[in-house]
């Protein structure tokens, strides 16, 4: 059997995988990562050969360097998934020589931030959904015959992805929908009503009925403490006004399954890590701008669908 034609009987049986993967999806939230390539159900890290170790922190360079990703096996011509949902971009190449498998992508979302390399991905951009069908193993053979066919995985900060890959601990018994206090002194995430400058309900009229609002006001007094919603990654600043006026400042979070915007608040920082509830920053003085409107933190979906039901906790539901 040609090689070509074992790499088609392979997606073929793939295929098969993908599909199964497509009719039971993930409705929990997830410590650890999805299986990464088909064939290698618990992500096996590729033990040592004679090109080296697939451990993190493994020589290379004849000592002079370290292995700052893990290698995952994988064979040649494999189908490829998605660890985790989140953005993807690319191309990501590692060797920048145009050998065989010099191809990959990363995906950016729920907290994490990875390069799977010497895969081809179906595409470079967009969305992807966590055990959706990424891409397919490059032929590592071609270049390093006798190797253990993997793909290499690495961190975008270079930290040790091994946990994550091999589940110690069971998942989260139950993905929160609902979202923590955003606003001390409102408990409920109560939103905005009406007053002299609009309404703060998602889809309200903007720019006399030209526009539409995008996202939620949740009230929130000048100089209240802000709080995170979910647990996730921090990015910004995110500017709303563009002017530079008092309350022009906001801050992204994505992770747990969501990705929003706070603005008019200015954030303690605007990258790493913060878990849910925890002090995000403090709500800016908008009677200062807008005088006499009910004060407010602007809260916008990045995908720009309606977040009400998330800051509603439920309605009398306990945490
Ligand atoms: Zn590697
Ligand atoms: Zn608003």
């Amino acid at each position: 059997m040609s090689a070509l034609s074992l790499v088609a009987l392979i997606s073929l049986v793939c295929t098969g995988f993908a599909k199964q993967l497509d009719a039971h999806p993930p409705q929990q939230q997830h410590r650890h990562w999805a299986q990464i390539c088909s064939g290698n159900p618990t992500n096996k890290i590729r033990g040592c050969d004679r090109y080296g170790c697939g451990s993190f922190g493994a020589d290379r360079h004849s000592g002079k360097g370290k292995h700052v990703g893990v290698d995952v096996i994988c064979a040649d011509g494999a189908t490829v998934y998605a660890p985790f949902s989140g953005q993807l971009s690319g191309p990501i190449r590692f060797f920048h020589n145009g050998n065989a498998i010099d191809d990959g992508v990363q995906i950016s979302g729920s907290g994490y931030c990875v390069k799977l390399v010497c895969i081809h991905p179906i595409r470079y951009h967009g969305h992807i959904r966590r055990g959706e069908q990424l891409g397919r193993m490059l032929p590592m053979q071609r270049v390093f015959p006798g190797i253990i066919s993997h793909i290499h995985v690495e961190n975008c900060d270079h930290s040790d992805p091994t946990h994550l890959l091999t589940p110690v601990v069971p998942p989260f018994p139950q993905q929160d929908r609902h979202w923590a206090t955003v606003c001390s002194g409102n408990p409920t995430n109560e939103i905005r009503g009406c007053d002299n400058y609009g309404c703060g309900y998602y889809g309200a009229p903007r720019r006399n009925g030209k526009g539409k609002h995008r996202g939620v006001d949740v009230i929130c007094a000048d100089g209240a403490t802000v709080y995170a919603p979910f647990s996730g990654q921090l990015s910004g600043p995110i500017k709303f006004f563009h002017n530079g006026n008092a309350i022009d400042d906001g801050v992204q979070i994505r992770g747990s399954g969501f990705c929003v915007k706070l603005v008019c608040i200015h954030p303690i920082r605007y990258s790493g890590r913060i878990s849910k509830g925890q002090i995000l920053g403090k709500m800016l003085p908008m009677q200062r701008v807008f005088p006499g409107i009910t004060s407010h933190i602007h809260v916008e979906n990045c995908d720009h669908s309606d977040p009400t039901s998330n800051l509603e906790r439920g309605k009398g539901q306990r945490e």
